[in-house]
């Protein structure tokens, strides 16, 4: 086989696709994984405690053992971005914005989602200048500064929790009366907080400031009075959404743009294989996620070996 070409390409290297990169490598396939960083989302996550066999863990840390041993049992690397994937005969060709091209028999695609945005004046103009949207990476830009978290939702919670650690005041801001988040332990830790502020009912409006953010504006969903907070520092933590864009033309996605997979994470396309938080399942976690790439990696293992006329491999012992 050419230095290019191979059995297996995973894309994406968060939980998903580690582990299918373990799993493939145990099978002796010769498997590339290219992906932008390692971890994905897991790897953003300060502390992960329903991770079994760990009491409580760094998610960057989990992931960094993650790709440890799929590099140790076999699985090679590439920090690229994936610009297009097409078919070409037997083989898929993925090129990456870099302009490097790399073959595979088949694919895995594991890349998860990405930051939603809030789409608003000031946002775009301030990423990187005070805007972020990952508390555990940023966060420490930001000691004893003031500091806005946007959203409802349990990563918005986690992020207010880990700032009041570091930032001299957190203001919360949500749009809804009540928060989406269901950890209603970590909600009740955040209401505990005396330097976190809670402000409900409240959207974004505008981002201001000069070289870096100086101010947000929030307007009240009820009485559309806007109000200005001077702020150092804007987290963005509104959700994720998948980033179809390369693979939407060979691959069936759903409404959210997320991948359509069967029970054995099978895609649309033959050869081409999904899962974790790209993929259609209800539930995104990081147990999960590796749950589906170890599945994903036997299927792929098996449509490589009929390919190959290999030996059918035998999964379910019970049925031999
Ligand atoms: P969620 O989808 O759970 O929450 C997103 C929040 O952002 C919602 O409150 C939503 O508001 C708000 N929002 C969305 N768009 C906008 C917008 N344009 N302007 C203002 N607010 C907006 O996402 P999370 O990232 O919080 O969590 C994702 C998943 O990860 C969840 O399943 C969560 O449980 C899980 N998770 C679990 C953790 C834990 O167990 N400790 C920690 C972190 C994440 P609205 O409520 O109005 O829809």
């Amino acid at each position: 086989m050419s230095e290019n070409i191979y059995d297996l390409i995973i894309i994406g290297a968060g939980p998903a696709g580690l582990t299918a990169g373990i799993y493939a490598s145990r099978r002796n396939l010769k498997n590339l994984i290219i992906s932008k960083d390692i971890g994905g989302q897991a790897s953003t996550t300060n502390y992960v405690e329903n991770y079994p066999g760990y009491d409580k863990v760094n998610g960057y840390e989990l992931m960094q053992k993650f790709q440890k041993q799929a590099e140790g049992f076999g699985s090679l690397f590439k920090y690229e971005e994936v610009a297009d994937v097409t078919k070409d005969k037997n083989q898929y060709v993925i090129k990456t914005v870099s302009g490097n091209e790399y073959q595979s028999l088949a694919l895995i695609l594991t890349f998860g989602k990405t930051p939603s945005n809030l789409n608003v004046p000031g946002e775009k103009e301030f990423t990187g200048k005070g805007v972020a949207y990952c508390a555990t990476c940023d966060g420490p830009l930001f000691r004893n500064k003031i500091v806005a978290v946007i959203g409802g939702g349990n990563a918005a919670l986690e992020s207010s929790e880990y700032l009041s650690g570091l930032a001299q005041k957190v203001y919360l801001i949500h749009r809804r009366a009540e928060f989406r988040g269901d950890d209603e332990v970590l909600l009740q830790r955040v209401k505990s907080l005396k330097n976190v502020e809670i402000i409900l009912n409240s959207a974004v409006s505008k981002i201001s400031g000069e070289k870096f953010v100086k101010a947000i504006t929030i307007e009240d969903v009820n009485t559309k009075e806007p109000k200005e907070l001077a702020v150092d520092g804007i987290f963005i933590e509104i959700g994720h959404t998948v980033d179809a864009t390369p693979i939407k033309k060979i691959v069936q996605v759903n409404k959210n743009n997320e991948i359509i997979i069967d029970a054995d994470c099978q895609t649309s396309a033959p050869g081409i294989f999904a899962a974790g938080d790209v993929t259609n399942i209800k539930f995104k976690q990081i147990v999960v996620s590796a749950g589906e790439g170890a599945k994903a990696a036997l299927t792929a293992y098996k449509y490589i070996q009929q390919i190959k006329g290999g030996k059918e491999p035998i999964f379910d012992w019970g049925k031999k």
